[in-house]
């Protein structure tokens, strides 16, 4: 059986643990297979560029490394960080804050 996620991809996110915690981006992408999710602005790590020509000295770039997806919580625009629940409209499942039933 296929994994659901209840985050998808350019939804607003809030880091819940770890370092970056309470810091708010979007999601960029989605790893499936790992759980692990990449967030905007979001467990930023050093990475060393390596240089491309002789003027240039190389240096280090700042890349978000994945998060995996249990520390990060969907952003409710009224609630802020909130569980996701889901509704059914006809045939669709509609996504909705579990805190105030709001659609997200
Ligand atoms: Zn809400």
């Amino acid at each position: 059986m296929q994994k659901k996620f209840k985050i998808r991809k350019d939804d607003l996110v809030e880091i819940i643990a770890g370092k970056d915690k309470g810091k708010r981006g979007n999601i960029l992408s989605i790893d499936r297979k790992k759980d692990r999710v990449i967030v905007s602005g979001c467990n930023l790590a050093k990475k060393a560029m390596k240089k491309q020509s002789e003027q240039d000295r190389g240096g280090i770039a700042e890349i978000e490394a994945p998060l995996h997806i249990s520390n990060v919580a969907l952003v409710c625009k009224k609630c802020g960080p909130t569980k996701v629940g889901y509704k059914i409209d006809g045939d669709k499942k509609i996504r909705v804050c579990r805190k105030c039933g709001d659609t997200l």
